[in-house]
């Protein structure tokens, strides 16, 4: 039996996007209500009034949700090291902290375009000055996530394998 306090179940659009994850309750009233149908099974059981229930890995909606409700990702810390994938942007080592490319105190914003995840040692060079004053090199310029980015903000960095196939961007 797998574990029910950790299942979750991966909800793909009707369209077959990633749309969200799902407690075992969640599908459980999905499943009963029609609104899902089961692309993979887990070994997680749940009953319901009358019967057991498997719940589902991956299940597909059987309606399209137009609402993006959690498209637009929040500007925070989390979020800043999954768009740089955890790599110090300055110098490609396991990021610790996030800087502003134009310094605060400079009049830089607090925006997409303007953070970047970096290491503790490339912070302490670059401090509260202009990059053109440091001997460091962005490797990118920061942006703001685009596309699917947000399903990585939902499903974390270790995602069940068995949700691979359907994680692919589009
Ligand atoms: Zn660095």
């Amino acid at each position: 039996m797998g574990n029910i306090n950790t299942h979750k179940t991966l909800i793909l659009n009707s369209t077959f996007q990633p749309l969200s994850l799902a407690t075992p309750k969640r599908a459980l009233s999905l499943l009963l209500n029609k609104k899902i149908n089961v692309l993979k099974e887990s070994n997680v059981k749940l009953r319901s009034i009358e019967k057991s229930v498997i719940i589902p890995k991956v299940a597909v909606l059987t309606y399209y949700v137009k609402a993006p409700y959690s498209r637009r990702v929040a500007l925070n810390r989390e979020n800043i090291f999954i768009r740089d994938s955890f790599n110090c942007q300055y110098c490609g080592k396991e990021a610790e902290s996030i800087d502003h490319v134009i310094p605060k105190s400079k009049g830089g914003s607090h925006e997409w375009n303007n953070v970047v995840a970096c290491c503790k040692k490339c912070n302490l060079l670059k401090a509260d000055k202009l990059l053109s004053k440091t001997v460091l090199n962005l490797k990118k310029i920061p942006s703001i996530p685009e596309g699917n980015f947000w399903i990585k903000t939902i499903i974390g960095n270790n995602p069940d394998p068995d949700w691979k196939e359907y994680l692919v961007t589009q």
